[in-house]
């Protein structure tokens, strides 16, 4: 089997983003392959853990992906702050390759960001690194196609459990892993009303099911008090979102003039989306397609506004609804990186103050040991593209790294696998059940 291969049974999917499955990139030629170490989120240090920690096989995986797309040459994005993680992954980078040492700002890990910085490129509108010529890979991605290479299947998740844990740390979980497993394995929550960020607070989700698993996708897990300025600003209903935003924004464009891929250069004004909430009621609306380029990574919203509005919300909404109206917008201003970016980026410090998260701004070192789970409930869809079918059947026994889900035929998608032994004791269109 050759690489590609590889990659594709044994299920990777980018493990920094929206899970696409990395044999696709893996399976093309370009010029230059970037290594994504820039983690910007709040207090999620796991890549960091894992550079630190794993670099030989980061290296492996970064040299197997520039020798499969006949890559030029690499580029290693990482933060300068991270001394001692240049340190371990300097010593194993061949001659390929350079360092691209960035600012400890947000959001350096955005692939346009990232993109543009190393190689000083910028991906068309809507586009992807692929179209001009690179492919990007986070770290644990490449950390997964070095143990692809032994034919070693992704059965476990590499996390940070951070915020109000009595032990913020990083550490392996089994695929399937539940949060309340994780956030125990933590030291447990140091509050009784918690929220959990799932990914992150910038990007992540807010839940309070502790019942949710671990996925291919699962960068941290951030716990906050219920009463915590985050969690009662995520945990409004949508309509309040947009009823204040109505009556309450003055169109400062504070929003825009902070926005990340406003200053790249693309055609992102979230000021004229809040105009489409008091305005219109439609997604023709012309104002809703200054939304279409936005990457969600919510400084409009979290940092920028200082009415406490929700614009990036309102771009998610409008982006919602130029999708069910058939509306595409094409950017027709060449991109054209603004002369003030520099000067308007957000420093981490700074935005960690801003989200009052202070307190909760520590080290989340890796913990080694191994964690036990007596169930797992594995999703068949953890990635972009199809889902997976199951199989196996219930009853059966299955061990650790066994395919248990399989992607049909010249499908796009990611085969799944048992994450431990044990035995399937449910299985539906969603999810694959395994007792230890
Ligand atoms: S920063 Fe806030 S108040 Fe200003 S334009 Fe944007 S949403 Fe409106
Ligand atoms: S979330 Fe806001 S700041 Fe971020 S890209 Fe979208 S519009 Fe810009």
């Amino acid at each position: 089997m050759n690489l590609t291969e590889k990659i594709f049974e044994a299920g990777i999917v980018g493990a920094g983003g929206a899970g696409f499955p990395a044999h696709v990139k893996a399976n093309s030629k370009v010029e230059f392959v970037l290594a994504n170490g820039a983690e910007c989120e709040p207090l999620i240090h796991k890549d960091y853990e894992l550079m630190l920690h794993f670099p030989k096989e980061i290296s492996k995986g970064f040299d197997l992906l520039i020798e499969s797309t006949s890559a030029k040459k690499g580029y290693f994005g990482i933060k300068e702050k991270n001394g001692k993680a240049i340190s371990a992954i300097s010593q194993h980078l061949n001659g390929k390759t350079e360092l691209t040492k960035l600012g400890d700002f947000y959001p350096s890990g955005d692939e346009f960001e990232l993109v543009y910085e190393a190689t000083g490129r910028l991906i068309p509108p809507a586009g992807i690194p692929l179209d001009i010529g690179c492919v990007v890979n986070n770290v644990e991605t490449l950390y997964n196609i070095a143990q692809s290479e032994k034919d070693i299947p992704v059965t476990k998740k590499f996390i940070c459990v951070a915020g109000a844990v009595k032990n913020p740390s990083s550490f392996f979980v089994p695929i399937g892993t539940s949060f309340k497993d994780a956030i125990d394995f933590a030291g447990g929550s140091k509050v009784k009303e918690f929220g959990v960020f799932v990914g992150g607070v910038m990007m992540g989700q807010l839940t309070f099911d502790l019942n949710e698993v671990v996925t291919k996708t699962t960068a941290g897990l951030i716990i906050l008090p219920k009463e915590h300025y985050l969690i009662k600003r995520k945990n409004q209903p949508e309509e309040n979102w947009h009823r204040i935003g109505k009556s309450a924004c003055d169109q400062c464009s504070y929003c825009t003039e902070f926005c990340p891929r406003y200053l790249l250069g693309y055609q992102v004004e979230p000021h004229k989306v809040m105009r489409s909430l008091g305005f219109t009621k439609t997604g023709s609306a012309v104002w809703n397609q200054m939304a279409e380029l936005c990457c969600s990574c919510g400084l409009c919203t979290l940092y920028a506004c200082p009415e406490d509005l929700y614009p990036k919300e309102a771009c998610d909404k409008a982006k919602v609804e130029m999708k069910r109206e058939g509306i595409k917008f094409i950017q027709q201003k060449p991109v054209k990186v603004h002369p003030i970016k520099d000067g308007r980026r957000v420093p981490l410090k700074q935005l960690v103050m801003k989200l009052k998260l202070q307190d909760y701004d520590v080290d989340a070192p890796f913990n080694s040991k191994n964690i036990s789970v007596d169930e797992v409930k594995i999703p068949l869809q953890q990635h972009i593209g199809m889902p997976t079918k199951a199989i196996v059947k219930k009853g059966e026994t299955v061990k650790e790294g066994q395919m248990i889900g399989k992607i049909p035929d010249g499908e796009l998608g990611a085969n799944v696998h048992a994450s431990i032994n044990g035995k399937i004791s449910g299985i539906n269109e969603k999810f694959i059940l395994i007792e230890s």
